[in-house]
């Protein structure tokens, strides 16, 4: 059975960059670059002043106070008409254009206005002193952006103020999820004896749309080979199709089966890892095709593993996999396995340290314990125990980085840290 970093790096390297599309930049946040940006703007595009205040000749007010001519008002949006002379000055607004001939701007609380049209300099500035020289920050046709920047909000205000209000990312692939299993209904069915609610569906949704791919909901395939043939042709339409359920050893485990009837390649179809050893993956074309096993955690941890990584790579991001840290252990835990275990753990920050608590958890039909982890402990096949105190690997999931946010920041020696997570999210 093939290791689950051997599954990642077959993932990998079936997968290319999209190609290109273009979005508006209201939409572009969270997504890859596909282009070089040049600026068709200077940055500032005059000489410009950074304060409120009094735009003068530094060699004017050397000795303090100095009285000097109110010769006009530079509001930001105006040009200035006026020219600075010995012994003169213009009020000027923050971002508004210096006069010619002032080389400095005092500030407006080192200035006392008069009544006579003059103003009294309280203090001597340096020249250039609260001035942003033109083309301080960017000039007129360099390079500000290159392609393979990950799109955040301020590199879209950076987008915004070079003109460009659509930009080529990426492409976001469509993902289509297909649910199966006959015990499944819908959530706004009751579920009759034996029955039990399609929950994958809808969180393998957020998973496929967190990561920025668009997912595309294909509804819930009986265990019947037909009906899952053309569902599932229908999901080898889009980039990648995820199934759930019906990859494992039952009667009616019929996905990898049909997969070989539709053509797909399947370049394995069990990975040495808990939860999620029955996991496809398969390649038609240029679609790429996620067996997922049917149990729910099992479906979400598979997920964060190798397809969040491949969508991420089709979507040009440089770092695909999820941030792998050390943390101290709070509890004990036995790995009651021989494989790669991805036990679901809360993790959080205290004192600059990184802790895990491995949640209890009655195994990969348990969303309700998955539903309060924000991180894996992962332990290694060899490893059957982790105490309390031993560094054991974690990989973060957003919700991570959500929860501890949301709790607060405290400020010690200087050092912003996260606030510990109460303690019934562990118990
Ligand atoms: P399977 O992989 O099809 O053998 O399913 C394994 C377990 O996961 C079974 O208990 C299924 O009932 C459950 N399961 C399968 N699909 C879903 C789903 N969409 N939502 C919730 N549970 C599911
Ligand atoms: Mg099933």
């Amino acid at each position: 059975m093939i290791s689950v970093k051997q599954a990642i790096d077959i993932c990998l390297n079936q997968i290319s960059v999209s190609e290109p599309e273009t979005v508006s930049i209201l939409d572009a946040v969270g997504y890859v670059l596909a282009e070089d940006i040049n600026s068709n703007i200077a940055m500032p595009p005059f000489d410009k002043s950074t304060m409120d205040g009094y735009a003068l000749r530094a060699g004017d007010v050397v000795n303090t106070p100095a009285i000097l001519e109110v010769v006009g008002v530079i509001p930001a949006g105006s040009f200035p008409k006026c020219e600075i002379h010995a012994g003169q000055t213009a009020k000027i607004m923050t971002g508004a254009p210096l006069p010619r001939g002032a080389d400095a701007v005092q500030m407006v609380e080192k200035t006392e206005a008069l009544e006579n049209g003059k103003v009294r300099i309280l203090e001597p500035v340096a020249p250039g002193k609260n001035i942003s020289p033109k083309s301080e920050i960017l000039r007129v046709d360099e390079k500000v952006l290159g392609r393979g920047t990950y799109i955040s909000p301020a590199v879209v205000g950076v987008l915004a103020a070079v003109g460009k209000d659509r930009v080529q990312i990426y492409r976001r692939p469509w993902v289509a999820i297909l649910v199966t299993g006959d015990e499944l209904v819908e959530i706004d069915q009751k579920p009759r004896a034996g029955q039990i609610r399609n929950s994958n569906g809808y969180a393998l949704y957020h998973q496929v749309r967190n990561c920025g791919a668009l997912p595309k909901p294909l509804g819930i395939a009986p265990d019947q080979r037909d009906a899952l043939r053309s569902k599932i042709a229908d999901g080898l339409k889009c980039h990648v199709l995820l199934i759930s359920g019906g990859v494992s050893m039952g009667d009616l485990d019929f996905v990898e089966e049909v997969f070989t009837q539709l053509g797909v390649t399947v370049f394995f179809d069990a990975v040495n890892i808990k939860p999620g050893k029955p996991t496809v993956f398969g390649r038609k074309g240029d679609t790429l095709v996620f067996g997922l096993p049917g149990n729910p955690v099992s479906a979400s941890t598979i997920f964060e593993v190798l397809v969040k990584p491949a969508l991420r790579k089709m979507m040009g991001f440089a770092q695909v996999q999820s941030l792998l840290l050390s943390a101290v252990a709070t509890n004990d835990f036995d790995s009651k396995t021989r494989r790669e275990n991805y036990a679901p753990s809360w993790t959080r920050i205290e004192e600059n340290k990184i802790y895990t608590s491995v949640l209890p958890s009655k195994g990969s039909s348990d969303i309700v314990a998955f539903a309060k982890s924000n991180s894996f402990a992962v332990i290694p096949g060899e490893r059957q125990q982790v105490h309390r105190g031993e560094l054991v690997d974690v990989v973060l999931r957003d919700e991570f980085w959500m929860t501890n946010g949301s709790m607060g920041l405290s400020k010690k020696e200087g050092i912003f840290i996260a606030r510990s997570v109460s303690d019934e999210a562990i118990s």
